[in-house]
């Protein structure tokens, strides 16, 4: 593996878990990434709204098994089950498309949760950015958001309920280390 390519899966791992392994010292135990993959699979939230309990439960196989690899794929559209094309036929996007997008929200959800938890249950992080992607799918509820600091005990919930982009919410919650300043070499 060439030496760029071990960095980038390194950096892919720690983007992952942004406050490294070492242990939390709050109250909360700090949980691992497979625990965080099994909330997918109890996951009761209006982002599944309007979905047939079959179309709930193929999401979250598909969801968790992504989010257990740390990867996104989509699928081939004849992989996907024609209860799920139909639930996603009044979506104006493709059931492949559709399916994705909802999986990555399902797995940005159980994310951004146990981020909030953790900031909330330790005594590092204070604050919490919301930070997502600035694209032409952004809508402007997140890009309104982006960048923007919050008390953890302040910060908007998230996925933004009014958001308006096809693709859903794509914001996540980034702890804010606040580092003492560190004294430059003269
Ligand atoms: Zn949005």
């Amino acid at each position: 593996m060439m030496t760029s390519e071990a960095l980038t899966v390194r950096r892919n791992y720690e983007n992952r878990t942004p406050l490294g392994k070492s242990d939390w010292t709050g109250p909360e135990p700090q949980m691992s990434h497979s625990a965080v993959t099994r909330r997918i699979f109890f996951l009761d939230h209006w982002l599944l709204d309007g979905l047939s309990p079959e179309t709930v439960q193929w999401l979250k196989i598909y969801a968790a098994e992504q989010h257990l690899w740390g990867a996104g794929w989509r699928l081939p559209a004849d992989r996907i089950p024609a209860a799920v094309q139909q639930d996603f036929a009044a979506s104006g996007m493709d059931a492949v498309e559709s399916a994705f997008w909802k999986t990555q929200a399902m797995g940005l959800y159980v994310d951004n949760q146990e981020t909030w938890q953790r900031c909330k249950g330790g005594d590092h992080v204070r604050r919490i950015e919301i930070v997502g992607p600035n694209d032409a799918y952004t809508c402007t509820t997140c890009r309104e958001s982006a960048g923007k600091q919050f008390l953890v005990a302040r910060v908007p919930e998230l996925p933004h309920r009014g958001c308006t982009s096809p693709l859903g919410c794509r914001c996540r919650y980034e702890p804010v280390l606040e580092v003492e300043e560190i004294p430059l070499m003269a």
